[in-house]
């Protein structure tokens, strides 16, 4: 991995990456403290990608791009990428805001609106049957039992979405853009990427510097997202050196598939780890959590990391390596097979 140098975009204004595509960077509430957005320019307008979270700052930083680079033009169409918060969040108030419709892939769309969908005591009651299975501390079930819906708190009312398919085409004034859909971070991510031109908006499947979170879904803690990411991977192997990369966090580089090498390397490490743990005694995805980051976490982090944790035990269960078994009290437990 190589960052490209490009300058970082201040509050209010974008930067171009290309003759048609620009980058905007806005600021999140959490420890990954910012996310990045991209826009295309066509003869039909503006497609925005990605919006942010819904929050006071994201409004007041959209209110600033649109009465500033952006005032001149029409915007034709909001991409969001997946359905996790700091992409989807203030979607809905963004179509009200310019006009324009909403576009996703089917999968990511239903995602969202599904866990919209959720009452904040029906979404908690999700969490403590996830964290119950997980067998995390006594407090932290507690915690998540009155926290009501972590995804209602940070995305708004969300538009209905018209659907991106895999080789969907964005023809803009200087190229032609194709998405692709893969499972992996999220259910049906899309990226975007000229070829002609060696340009990639990866979003969140390839960032430069932290590892994409591979979390099991609240919804169907079993599925192996681990071997969807690993297909992927693979695929980025083959990527030209020199193509231009565009992620949801952090900055643009190149050397991807350099990059997609030691994501590989990194995720097996762990699974490795996890394997040799279980031969000492069995796993639930809290011990899992201490074998693989052994140390504590906020609440908010413990979402995520007990999410990745247990995506790996997934991987191990559904390639062999280790069997899992529910005890009475609900607690998942993984032994050698
Ligand atoms: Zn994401």
């Amino acid at each position: 991995m190589e960052a490209l140098g490009y300058d970082i975009p201040e509050p209010g204004h974008i930067t171009r990456l290309a003759d048609d595509l620009f980058w905007a960077r806005f600021d999140l509430p959490f420890r990954l403290n910012h996310i990045n957005l991209y826009m295309l320019d066509t003869d039909d307008g503006w497609v925005l990608i990605d919006c942010g979270i819904d929050n006071v700052h994201t409004k007041e930083h959209w209110d600033a791009l649109l009465n500033g680079p952006l005032s001149q033009q029409r915007i034709s169409q909001i991409l969001v990428t997946h359905h996790h918060v700091d992409h989807i969040g203030y979607c809905g108030a963004l179509c009200d805001i310019t006009g324009a419709e909403a576009w996703t892939s089917a999968k990511e769309g239903e995602h969202a609106h599904w866990l919209y969908a959720h009452e904040p005591a029906d979404f908690a009651a999700l969490m403590v049957k996830t964290y119950t299975q997980y067998d995390l501390a006594p407090e932290a079930i507690e915690e998540v039992r009155h926290r009501g819906s972590r995804y209602r708190e940070k995305c708004g009312v969300l538009p209905s979405f018209n659907l991106v398919e895999d080789g969907y085409q964005i023809t803009t004034k200087a190229g032609v853009w194709t998405a692709r859909i893969d499972k992996g971070h999220s259910d049906a991510h899309i990226s975007l990427m000229d070829k002609n031109r060696n340009l990639f908006i990866s979003i969140d499947f390839l960032l430069p510097r932290i590892s994409p979170n591979i979390s099991a879904d609240i919804r169907d803690t079993d599925d192996d997202l681990l071997a969807h990411y690993f297909q992927y991977l693979t695929e980025m192997q083959a990527l030209p050196e020199d193509m231009h990369i565009f992620p949801g966090h952090d900055w643009p580089f190149i050397k991807g598939n350099l990059r997609a090498t030691a994501l590989i390397e990194h995720h097996h490490m762990r699974l490795d780890q996890l394997e040799q743990a279980a031969k000492s005694a069995p796993l639930t995805v809290s011990t899992a959590m201490d074998v693989l980051f052994g140390r504590m976490f906020g609440e908010h982090e413990l979402y995520f990391a007990s999410g990745e944790a247990r995506a790996h035990l997934n991987n191990l269960k559904s390639s062999g390596r280790l069997i899992k078994q529910q005890d009475d009290a609900g607690i998942d437990r993984y032994y050698p097979s």
